[in-house]
């Protein structure tokens, strides 16, 4: 890929991305791998205005060494230099940028139970610096092509034919193969945000989902439940970009308050496994069977994992045209292959999908539906056929979906 246009995406990520501000600190999260370029984005962050930015490089085979050979007690404690670094982010309320690369299966392997006892274990302990960040500061997760995972969307190509590809797809998805990739996101942005006024004026209660493979769900909404797509604000205001790239416009459903079956349209990559052609039904909002012709267990495992893992956090539209949906590349990574497809994700909900919650507490926000969860799952259930419409709180019935696109 040429230099000139890996710039402009690297100042993208730290211009709309993260949309770095004077003074700030900036962390960022990479693999060891792209040394290139990150040095790209470090610079871009400091021409951006940022104080300082932080490395945090990893490595994904002395990761995974790491979580086979250390002991379920010694990978449960948050260390101590790992509690010091988010102090400080939460301090400073950084930003944070994520730069995935890694192999989708690099983690193969690793027993299933022990990691989910890690996460169980950590989770608790990192909450209260993530719940002091969030809506606080900017964040963002963007992608570059590592080799392993090159190799793994174009298995056909060589390797170094397979990284260029990558970059290709990439950059398109991420509309930064153009001239000026600021400008294209402004535009995005533009469109989302009109799809979002649309939906928010309607005042809709509920959503129902319709396919010829079998899915017909209904699932209620927030009370004072927004749609949300494209750029976010922090509470001071700041805009950010936390997905790029994203095509959604979704919501947070509440939580408890789903009937029916969804039918997957897309395997699902959980914890370095994949999960093939399955459904879920629910009652009441809570998943009460699974059914899958692969990794059915796992499945299982990943709705039990706490409380909300077994119901809905996110509601997500996107057409079945979208730009990664036409390529027809599988990515075997969410940020990319959730955008193309309509999705639900079990587990936590985002709390800027309720109306007022900065001034609420963490357990107000909850009892107003909320989900939530450790767990955050996107799975797909977009198809070429699907059909949802929304009811508004006075009954009116409105098209939402036709034929997998808006119907407006
Ligand atoms: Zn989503
Ligand atoms: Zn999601």
């Amino acid at each position: 890929m040429r230099k000139s246009q890996l710039q402009k995406y690297a100042r993208l990520l730290a211009r709309v991305g993260v949309n770095v501000k004077k003074g700030q600190t900036v962390f960022i999260e990479a693999a060891l791998d792209q040394p290139e370029f990150v040095t790209m984005v470090v610079e871009e962050c400091y021409k951006a205005g940022a104080s300082e930015v932080f490395v945090d490089w990893s490595h994904q085979p002395t990761g995974k060494l790491s979580s086979q050979y250390r002991t379920l007690e010694s990978l449960s404690e948050l260390k101590p230099w790992a509690k010091a670094k988010w102090e400080y982010k939460a301090e400073k309320y950084a930003c944070r940028l994520w730069i995935e690369s890694e192999d989708p299966d690099g983690m193969k392997g690793l027993d299933p139970e022990k990691m989910s006892k890690v996460r169980q274990a950590i989770y608790p302990q990192v909450k209260p610096y993530r719940q002091a960040l969030e809506n606080n500061h900017q964040w963002c997760i963007a992608a570059v092509p590592g080799k392993a995972w090159a190799k793994k969307v174009f298995p056909e190509l060589s390797e170094s034919k397979a990284v260029e590809a990558m970059w290709k797809a990439i950059l398109a998805a991420s509309r930064a193969d153009g001239k000026n990739p600021v400008k294209a996101w402004k535009e995005h942005n533009a469109d989302l945000r009109a799809r979002c006024d649309y939906l928010n004026d309607l005042g809709l209660k509920f959503l129902e989902y319709k396919s010829a493979n079998g899915t017909d769900f209904k699932v209620e909404l927030l009370d004072d439940g927004v749609f949300a797509g494209g750029n976010e604000k922090t509470l001071k205001g700041r805009v950010f970009n936390p997905n790029i790239p994203t095509e959604e416009v979704f919501t947070a459903p509440k939580a408890g308050a789903a009937e029916g079956i969804v039918y997957s349209t897309k395997p699902l990559s959980y914890m370095g496994q994949l999960i093939e052609n399955f459904s879920l039904r629910f009652e009441n909002g809570k998943v009460v069977e699974v059914k899958a012709e692969k990794g059915e267990e796992l499945l299982k495992k990943m709705v039990s994992m706490d409380e909300g893992a077994g119901m809905l956090g996110e509601c997500a539209l996107i057409p079945h045209g979208s730009p990664i949906s036409a390529s027809g590349i599988l990515y075997y990574n969410t940020l990319f292959d959730e955008n193309a497809s309509c999705h639900f994700a079990l587990g936590r909900g985002y709390n800027e999908c309720l109306k007022g919650f900065e001034k609420l507490t963490e357990e107000q926000i909850k009892e107003r539906g909320v989900n939530d969860s450790m767990i955050h799952v996107d799975f797909m259930i977009g198809s070429a056929d699907m059909s949802i419409v929304g009811v508004t709180k006075d009954g009116k019935r409105v098209q939402i979906f036709e034929n997998g696109t808006w119907a407006f």
